[in-house]
C-alpha cells in the first residue's frame, strides 16, 4: 500500500518509519512518503497561508499550494482515496480503518492554523476524517494514528495477521485480558483456564472475559454484538452466565 502525506511539517513524522511499520516499509509491504506542502508555494516567501476572509483570529492555509501538491502526488490513474483530517469529519473507526486498509493508495492532507481554504477540500478531497471530537494544532499528528491503524492491518505488516481478527472492535467486543510469565506476580495469578491447554476451555474464558468487559465499559457496543450474532448452544449458555453475573452485580447481589 502507498500512502503520501501531504504536510507543512514532513519532519514530524518520523515516529511512521520506526518500529513495526519501519520493518513493514523496509520488507516492501507499505510506502510511506511526506510531501511538503510548501515547495508547491508559488508566492514569493512561500506562504502557505493567509488571514481569513470575512476576519477572524488565525490564518488559513492557501488553496493553491494543496492543490497543486495533490494534482503532482496523485498523477493521472489514481485509484485510491485523497483524505483530510479534519474535526469536522467523521470519526475514525475500525471498521473505517478495514475499508481503507483494501485500498492500494491514500493520500492525506494535513490542515494547520485554522484550517483549509474549502475550495482545496471541493477540488480534491474525497473524505474528511476526524480522529476524535476534540480539536488538534495540526492534522499530523490525526494522520499518524490512521496511518498506524491502517498499516496494521496490511497483511504481513503485523507479523501476525490472523490476530486482528480477535482484537478490541474487530470482533465486535472488546479484548480479554492477556497474561505472560510468570505464572504469578506479585500475588496476582493468570487465570486458571489460560494454563490447562483445554482450547475448548480458553475459547470460553475469552468470550466471557470479552462480553463482561465490554458489558461493562461500552454496553451500547455490547448489545450491537448480541443482537447481531448466532451463538451455539454452548456459546449460549456461556453468553447468559455473563449476562447474570452483570444483571446480579448491578442489583446488588451477593456473590
Ligand atoms: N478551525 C477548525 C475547526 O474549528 O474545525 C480547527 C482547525 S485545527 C486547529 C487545525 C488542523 O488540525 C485542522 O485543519 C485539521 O487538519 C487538524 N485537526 C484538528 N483536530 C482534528 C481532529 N479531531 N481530527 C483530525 N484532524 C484534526
Amino acid at each position: 500500500m502507498k500512502i503520501t502525506i501531504l504536510t507543512i511539517f514532513p519532519e514530524m513524522f518520523t515516529p511512521l518509519h520506526e518500529s513495526i511499520l519501519g520493518r513493514a516499509q523496509k520488507a516492501g509491504l507499505l510506502d510511506i512518503r511526506e510531501v511538503d506542502i510548501r515547495a508547491y508555494a508559488k508566492n514569493k516567501h512561500h506562504n502557505t497561508d493567509d488571514a481569513p476572509y470575512g476576519g477572524g483570529a488565525g490564518m488559513v492555509m492557501l488553496a493553491q499550494p494543496i492543490v497543486d501538491a495533490m494534482r503532482d502526488v496523485q498523477g493521472e490513474a489514481f485509484a485510491g482515496r485523497r483524505i483530510y483530517l479534519s474535526p469536522r469529519g467523521q470519526t475514525l473507526t475500525q471498521k473505517k480503518v478495514e475499508e481503507l486498509a483494501t485500498l492500494p493508495e491514500l493520500i492525506l492532507l494535513c490542515g494547520h492554523y485554522e484550517g483549509v481554504d474549502q475550495r482545496a477540500i471541493d477540488l480534491c478531497i474525497d473524505e474528511e476524517i476526524s480522529i476524535g471530537d476534540y480539536v488538534l494544532t495540526g492534522g499530523e499528528l490525526g494522520a499518524m494514528v490512521l496511518v498506524d491503524a491502517v498499516a496494521r492491518l496490511i497483511p504481513g505488516g503485523l507479523g501476525c495477521g490472523a490476530r486482528a481478527q480477535t482484537e478490541s472492535f474487530s470482533s465486535g467486543l472488546l479484548e480479554y485480558p492477556q497474561y505472560t510469565r510468570p505464572r504469578e506476580f506479585e500475588g496476582l495469578t493468570v487465570p486458571e483456564p489460560l494454563l490447562n491447554g483445554n482450547h475448548a476451555h480458553i475459547e470460553d474464558w475469552q468470550l466471557t472475559e470479552s462480553l463482561y468487559i465490554t458489558l461493562k465499559r461500552r454496553p451500547e457496543m455490547a448489545k450491537a454484538y448480541l443482537s447481531g450474532r448466532k451463538f451455539t448452544r454452548h456459546q449460549k449458555k456461556v453468553v447468559d452466565a455473563v449476562l447474570e453475573r452483570v444483571r446480579a452485580e448491578e442489583a446488588g447481589d451477593e456473590p
